[in-house]
């Protein structure tokens, strides 16, 4: 598998939620999938939690502390066996940006332990940086740099500080999300001139630029209006490797 080796400083950056974004894949549901009984109490929290009702640390803590429901590396892999998805031409976008000199990075409230199976299994091409929640992570990979999710407002820092280390200015900068969750990340983003994508975009987030002003340069995918329902099967149709042109342009390359 491909993967990003540093040769050559990167000149862009894209930094993209995952959850309901990149993939289907809802932060929460290796907890459900491997916790079938807590299903819709899980679904519940999550709804509250990305309609910003509730912080991920209190989702979080609900799920983990007060029911005590983590994962061990086989409940994961068992997870990640059966339910992993990404949708269509997402590996395409990554490779792509890996083998023309744009950092690739996932900025998610997913957690760390996922992506670390992810990689271990081969089902992402491997990163050099990702932002995600540490609440379930595994023993330590040598060649991916993890900073830490505890809040929706870490994304923001997080990619600063990885733009910082990459000398890379905001303005060469992609963010995609699709949810309010990602709302902070955008905010920052259209303050430090980075290029904003909406992808699959709910309502939460689109209401939450439009309160603040905030331009969303792009949408793309399945969009939603208030009040309505996911249609995973409309999304599994949109194929992201039509997105590639569209970050072409935003980024003037
Ligand atoms: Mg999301």
């Amino acid at each position: 598998m491909e993967e990003f080796n540093g040769a050559g400083k990167p000149r862009a950056l894209i930094c993209s939620d995952w959850s309901e974004c990149l993939s289907p894949n809802g932060p929460f549901d290796p907890i459900s999938f491997n916790y079938p009984e807590y299903s819709a109490e899980l679904e519940d929290i999550f709804r509250k939690y990305t309609g910003n009702i509730i912080s991920l640390g209190r989702a979080l803590d609900m799920i983990i502390n007060e029911k005590g429901l983590t994962l061990s590396q086989n409940q994961m892999e068992r997870y990640m066996e059966q339910e992993f998805s990404m949708y269509k031409g997402v590996r395409e976008l990554i490779q792509w940006a890996i083998s023309n000199n744009i950092l690739f990075v996932i900025n998610s409230t997913g957690f760390q332990g996922y992506f670390q199976m992810a990689f271990r299994m081969g089902l992402i091409p491997r990163l050099l940086y990702i932002s995600a929640n540490p609440m379930i992570r595994f023993e330590d990979d040598d060649s991916t740099t993890w900073f830490d999710i505890y809040e929706t407002t870490d994304k923001p820092r997080n990619t600063e500080k990885i733009l910082s280390i990459n000398n890379i200015p905001p303005q060469n900068t992609v963010l995609i999300g699709d949810s309010g969750g990602d709302g902070p990340h955008f905010e920052w983003g259209a303050k430090a001139g980075a290029k904003l994508i909406g992808s699959m975009p709910k309502w939460s987030l689109i209401r939450y630029c439009r309160e603040r002003g905030i331009r969303i340069h792009h949408m793309f995918g399945v969009i939603y209006g208030e009040g309505e329902k996911r249609d995973p099967e409309r999304e599994k149709e949109i194929d992201f490797s039509s997105l590639i042109s569209e970050i072409k342009r935003l980024l003037n390359i």
